[in-house]
């Protein structure tokens, strides 16, 4: 399996949100992407949200993600390859990787605030940066189809990711630091588990670099297709 986090999609010109210079800065987005922010001023979400879609719209899938679609295509009958990402930005699938689990939700699709509304999420690359948008179904103001802070992963997302961790024999983390719950624990599960670990990152980890059997640092563009093809 293979857990990606923003460095895979830096190359594709997508800012890592925690980088120097990042999004992270210019939007104060620590107190702009949480679940408080969604209903105390939704407006100022959807203002970031819609910055995040006008670059997403445009980027494309880089060498990373080309190298990871491609070893799926090249694997036997017998061996799977589970892709669990970080990324709200669906460059895995545009590069043609067909075992997502997005474990931080989706920028291409939007959702009711309301639980009890019947509308299922639905794609949306529509930008709301004067208004919030309503649904049609309820009147409900409508959300981004993404985690915030403050909001647990999807249960479903987190199930299945923790069954690839447990079940893989090889656990290969891109771009990201794991530093952060719950990508730590997860290279400790897989480890625990008997998988082969190995880290592919700009910088190395903080915490848990005694969790990975090997450690490459590097842009994932570069380092990926060497390691993958
Ligand atoms: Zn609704």
């Amino acid at each position: 399996m293979i857990l990606t986090g923003a460095g895979v999609s830096a190359a594709s010109g997508l800012d890592t949100f925690r980088g120097h210079g990042g999004l992270w800065k210019q939007f104060d987005a620590e107190a702009c992407a949480t679940a408080t922010a969604l209903y105390t001023d939704p407006l100022r979400v959807w203002k970031l949200i819609s910055f995040m879609r006008r670059a997403a719209r445009t980027a494309k899938p880089n060498p990373a993600h080309q190298a990871i679609a491609a070893l799926e295509h090249r694997l036997s009958n017998e061996q799977s390859l589970t892709v669990a990402t970080q990324n709200i930005d669906g460059l895995h699938q545009r590069a043609g990787s067909g075992n997502v689990i997005e474990l931080h939700g989706r920028l291409s699709h939007t959702r009711c605030m309301s639980r009890r509304c019947s509308l299922e999420p639905f794609e949306d690359w529509e930008l709301y940066e004067t208004q919030v948008p309503r649904c049609e179904r309820c009147g409900a103001p409508l959300r981004p189809d993404v985690v915030l802070f403050e909001e647990l992963l999807p249960p479903d997302a987190y199930r299945a990711t923790e069954t690839a961790v447990q079940t893989c024999d090889l656990f290969l983390a891109v771009g990201t630091s794991c530093t952060v719950h719950p990508a730590c624990d997860f290279v400790y599960e897989a480890r625990d588990a008997g998988a082969r670990t190995m880290l592919v990152n700009l910088e190395p980890p903080e915490s848990t670099a005694d969790a990975f059997d090997e450690i490459h640092l590097g842009p994932a563009e570069e380092l990926l297709p060497l390691l993958l093809g």
